[in-house]
């Protein structure tokens, strides 16, 4: 990837300083300096592109303080790219070096280097946490007071571990899956659907239900059971060579002209995804693919209403609530990469209300960040949790006993505030759940009844 400096200058060039992204910018809100808004921050790009300013210290502080939640790109009236300038700007801070540290080295090479560069590795790390949980030595440790003998970082993101679920996405989902009923075409639609990393681990349940609706919707659904990471982790933290090596991986996995869709259900992974004809753009062996790749990437809400996903005739009847007149009250928090980041907005709430029994209730800045971002709540802990805590009060003033969302790091974020909040204002939602999951919830019913 190129540098601040050498990347195409009309790109630094494209802010024309109005404003209007301020409000919407969780950094620029918390703190109201010029330095932490859109703004201030392309301009420090700007003076370093120009050579007026080196990378320092400070510069790299002020990147990884930005959420690269992309609010501002949905409030920017010049079309300002600020993916593209945020990325550029962290890779340049990584080459600098500027943040390194002997301890930040070695977490950044465990984590972007050696587990999520490794499919395998990465699931039986997985499934190591998954006999701590499930042995009772979890319980053991917290009980006995054990975890409080760990580092202080660790300490503190110990309560918030998700739990590892007992089977990963190819224990429950075959590589090709045909539908029972085809419907329409003489051909069924063939699709390959994206597990993910974190996604496998403790949601593969939400790649179950990604392929049910796909294969309740006449799809022919592939899903090879060992898959790279996308590289999300890596472009939105400064590794751009480690980006690109796992889009190749993905583009020699999945062959993107064979398919009519590629599926991804995680909107941070979703939004990098997209982009990789961009990523690989420079690279003669694998730019047309990456550009047919990109053509065919959609996040599945966005897919079901765009091939007419059928209604289900039933409700979902397994949330164990019903408290409005309709049946079940439903809130949408929607993550930052899927809607400001794929402009993925209105397609998951006609999921939504496309389901008996559940009425959808707006919340108040369901487009604000959740404090997640990527590794954001490990990195800044008390902005994080300051937003986390900005979003559970708009999401329990709402009544609604389950909070829908698209995005594995922002159902955790969630659900983590949900456990160990007072539940103040507004009633206490009861479950966070992906909208697919709803819908193969009520496609399950269907038949039942
Ligand atoms: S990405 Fe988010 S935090 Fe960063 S400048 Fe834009 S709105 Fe602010
Ligand atoms: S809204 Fe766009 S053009 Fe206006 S200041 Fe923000 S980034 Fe620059």
């Amino acid at each position: 990837m190129k540098t601040l400096k050498e990347m195409d200058y009309s790109v630094l060039q494209q802010c024309m300083h109005c404003g209007m992204c301020l409000p919407t910018c969780p950094t620029y809100t918390e703190t109201q300096e010029e330095r932490n808004s859109p703004r201030g921050r392309i301009s420090l790009m700007r003076a370093i592109a120009d050579g007026e300013l080196d990378v320092t210290k400070a510069f790299g502080e002020e990147m990884y303080y930005c959420l690269g939640c992309l609010a501002c790109t949905s409030a920017c009236p010049a079309g300002v790219n600020y993916a593209e300038l945020f990325e550029t700007a962290r890779a340049d801070v990584e080459k600098a070096g500027v943040l390194a540290s002997p301890k930040r080295d070695a977490i950044r090479w465990f984590a972007l280097r050696l587990i999520f560069t490794r499919p395998r590795l990465l699931r039986f790390v997985g499934r190591l946490l998954w006999l701590w949980q499930v042995s009772g030595l979890q319980r053991f440790s917290r009980r006995t007071g054990l975890v409080k003998l760990l580092p202080g970082n660790l300490r503190r993101l110990e309560p918030q571990a998700p739990v590892i679920q007992a089977k990963f996405s190819h224990q429950l989902i075959a590589p090709v899956e045909r539908p029972k009923i085809e419907i329409g075409a003489a051909n069924p639609r063939r699709v390959a659907v994206l597990t993910g990393c974190v996604q496998d681990l403790i949601f593969a349940d939400i790649n179950r239900a990604t392929v049910d609706v796909l294969l309740a919707n006449g799809c022919e659904v592939h899903t090879p059971p060992v898959q790279p990471c996308c590289g999300s982790l890596h472009a939105h933290n400064g590794d751009t060579a480690s980006a690109e090596e796992l889009a190749r991986r993905q583009l020699d996995l999945f062959d993107p002209f064979a398919f009519d869709a590629i599926i991804s259900n995680a909107g941070g992974c979703g939004s990098h995804l997209r982009h990789y004809d961009h990523l690989l753009a420079g690279d003669a062996n694998y730019s047309a693919r990456a550009a047919e790749w990109s053509r065919k990437l959609k996040d599945i809400s966005e897919y079901l209403v765009e091939i007419g996903f059928r209604k289900p005739a039933a409700p979902e009847g397994e949330a164990n609530v019903r408290n409005t007149n309709n049946g079940v009250a439903v809130t949408y928090h929607e993550s930052c990469h899927l809607c400001h980041g794929q402009k993925v907005s209105k397609q998951p709430r006609e999921v939504l209300k496309a389901i008996p029994g559940m009425a959808l209730t707006e919340c108040a800045e369901a487009t604000w960040c959740c404090g997640s971002a990527g590794i954001y709540n490990i990195t800044q802990p008390d902005t994080a949790g300051w937003l986390q805590q900005r979003k559970l009060g708009h999401l329990r003033a709402t009544g609604a006993a389950v909070i829908a969302t698209a995005n594995p790091g922002c159902h955790l974020q969630i659900a983590n505030g949900l456990a160990g909040g007072t539940g103040a204002v507004g009633a206490t939602p009861t479950e966070v759940v992906h909208p697919v999951v709803l819908l193969a919830r009520a496609y399950r019913a269907e038949q039942k009844g």
